[in-house]
């Protein structure tokens, strides 16, 4: 724990900051800063950081949330895209002495060497209120890129956290949910309503943590087979595993082959993805692996 009890986290004092520097907010960038430190304070406790933990925030922003994390935790890395927030940053942080600032995009920063740098090489924690138009990339990259992480907590679009946490037969079950539970085990810590953050987005939001498994739930012998037949599954919605499999020819998995490895499955062979379990695709993949076609 370091540093001073943080300061920000409220409506007043965040406009005093961006008015003292003339910030103007960068709709590209998704800029809504939280302003209620109730939220900040649930995050916190949804990332379960303690004084152990180095921590990697994308998208500080002014700051705000980076100061609860620096006062939690062992260390922080906090990584901005925005040029004009540096200064604000270097400021708002100054009498933090566990926090580095990294001016960059996060899509094309070493997370791995971050880990090994700051961290010995263990687990660390990703905690963000994310810039909603690239939440999945983000969180796919850090995934697929095998960073070792020990759990990601992020505020994302309500939406977004529902279909995560989603299981097979509900409407929002999809890709993304069979690929962050092949990853993680997802929570919705908290919904957040617009009035939280300024400006106020135009969508509800929710804190999701994902706990990161040390081994995936189930074994898959080719994981990029398992994802393509995954997003293949799901590419229309309302096609058999047959036909949607069938529409995507670099799978390699005729039709006949779904239908027989389903069938020795005690599965229909006119089964959709949407009813199927990651354990049933996984060992849909695993069978159908040896029948491809090249
Ligand atoms: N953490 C702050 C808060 O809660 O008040 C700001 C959150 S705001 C929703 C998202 C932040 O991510 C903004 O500061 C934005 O500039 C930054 N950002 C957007 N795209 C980024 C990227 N590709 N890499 C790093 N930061 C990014």
């Amino acid at each position: 724990m370091a540093g001073p009890v943080p300061s920000l986290g409220n409506p007043q004092k965040t406009i005093e900051i961006l008015n003292q520097y003339r910030f103007v907010f960068q709709k590209k960038y998704g800029q809504n800063f939280l302003i209620d430190g109730h939220v900040l304070d649930k995050i916190i406790r949804a990332a379960e950081i303690t004084e152990e933990d180095y921590v990697v925030e994308i998208g500080p922003g002014i700051g705000t949330m980076t100061q609860y994390l620096a006062y939690a935790a062992k260390g922080v890395t906090a990584i901005e895209i925005d040029r004009a927030l540096i200064p604000i940053l270097q400021d708002t942080l100054a009498g933090y002495e566990n926090v580095d600032i990294i001016h960059e995009d996060v899509l094309k920063v070493d997370l791995k060497r971050i880990a090994e740098e700051k961290n010995g090489g263990r687990p660390i924690k990703v905690v963000a209120n994310l810039p909603y138009y690239i939440t999945t990339p983000i969180i796919m990259g850090l995934f697929e890129k095998h960073v070792p992480l020990a759990s990601v907590t992020v505020m994302v679009q309500k939406e977004v956290a529902e279909r995560m946490q989603a299981g097979p037969g509900s409407k929002d079950y999809g890709a993304l949910s069979l690929a962050v539970q092949y990853y993680a085990e997802p929570y919705v810590a908290a919904n957040v309503p617009p009035n939280c953050f300024l400006p106020r987005p135009g969508v509800g939001s929710a804190v999701i943590r994902l706990r990161v498994h040390e081994e995936p739930p189930v074994k898959a012998e080719n994981e990029a087979l398992l994802f393509g037949v995954i997003r293949a599954s799901f590419n229309q919605r309302r096609k058999t595993l047959q036909n949607g499999l069938a529409h995507v020819p670099e799978l390699g998995i005729s039709k006949e082959t779904t239908v027989r490895v389903l069938s020795e499955m005690g599965l229909s062979g006119s089964i959709r993805g949407e009813a199927m379990t990651l354990e049933q695709f996984a060992e849909f993949t695993n069978r159908a692996a040896g029948c491809r076609k090249d």
